[in-house]
């Protein structure tokens, strides 16, 4: 059966920040173009980072929920996030910047403040970066909203060269971008890729976001993915707040924000921590969640908090939410 024929994106719109659509992108700057580099000693906050294939990514009026981060941030510096362009990649000064990574770290997160996705040439960008890091016997964890798909061929690469492609999914996407993500997710394991659903989870009162969401969980169940859950975090002035749940719960980190914590902890496909909490030489063997079952294989990574930590005030540990501001150089 297909579930997400009951999604119903009829609330998607409604999440917008006025304080962010208020902004007129014609008196800012232009975004900066950087060089295509991995790890902290290339200048980005987290040795498990590399640059994005994009600076920037989508205009005010398009961000994903009203709520970016990523655009707040360039926004706030004066700089039009909406009208992106590609970085550079010069494969020399690429793999300069691998070989001074630290030697236990085998894997980069690709897509922390733009999106891979934005367009076929991007995608193309990315097999031969995968083939260079191979070399090195490192992997790519790709987040993505797919906006554009990539092709076959790309896709092969990318599961030949162990890439991790993790789609983001929320209850509040529309209908034709929900389904675009899980026929993105189910192409690239027929190529024999792990295909991770990432859901943006979050406590909706609104019947019909609550339904969309339990739906997306069944889907996932159904379709035996290896899942991850990534609680959204949304700004206070957001108008689609109106459909959360009464009983707030603010980021521990962000007072304007707000924030649930993860929900989904029973449900066993979840198993994978956001990136932030994946060890340096962290690998992953399985495509489907029965394989893990069959194999009995455990994991232990650490994780986001729980809603019920987050009403025990149980935090976990000191560094939760250091992944969560950044700056760039
Ligand atoms: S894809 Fe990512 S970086 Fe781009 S607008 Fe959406 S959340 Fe921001």
């Amino acid at each position: 059966m297909n579930r997400l024929l009951k999604f119903d994106d009829s609330k998607a719109l409604a999440f917008q920040r006025p304080s962010l659509t208020s902004v007129n992108e014609k008196d800012l700057s232009t975004m900066p173009v950087y060089d295509i580099l991995c790890g902290k000693s290339a200048g980005l906050p987290f040795e498990y980072l590399m640059t994005d294939i994009y600076s920037g990514c989508l205009p005010i009026k398009s961000i994903c929920y009203g709520n970016c981060s990523a655009a707040e941030y360039w926004i706030n510096k004066g700089y039009n996030f909406g009208a992106r362009h590609i970085n550079n990649f010069d494969e020399a000064l690429f793999r300069k910047s691998i070989e001074q990574l630290s030697p236990d770290q085998r894997w980069l997160r690709q897509g922390w403040v733009s999106d891979v996705s934005l367009s076929k040439k991007s995608w193309e960008l990315l097999g031969p970066i995968s083939d260079v890091l191979m070399e090195y016997n490192i992997h790519m964890v790709i987040i993505t909203k797919v906006f554009t798909k990539p092709s076959v061929e790309v896709m092969r690469k990318l599961a030949a060269n162990k890439t991790e492609l993790r789609v983001s999914i929320s209850a509040i996407d529309t209908k034709h971008e929900i389904e675009r993500r899980f026929d993105s997710l189910a192409d690239y394991r027929q190529e024999g890729g792990l295909s991770v659903p990432y859901l943006m989870s979050f406590k909706f009162s609104d019947e019909i976001l609550r339904n969309n969401q339990e739906l997306i969980v069944q889907k996932i169940v159904e379709d035996d993915y290896i899942g991850a859950e990534h609680p959204l975090r949304l700004s206070n002035d957001n108008a689609g707040l109106e459909s959360a749940e009464t009983e707030r719960h603010f980021h521990p980190k962000f007072a304007d924000q707000t924030w649930f914590g993860r929900l989904y902890e029973e449900v066993g496909n979840f198993i994978l921590p956001p990136p932030t909490f994946l060890p340096a030489d962290y690998t992953f063997d399985f495509l489907r969640y029965s394989d893990v079952q069959k194999a009995n294989a455990q994991f232990r990574f650490n994780n986001l908090p729980t809603y019920k930590d987050l009403i025990e005030k149980n935090l976990i540990h000191n560094n939760t939410f250091d992944h969560a501001s950044y700056d760039v150089k």
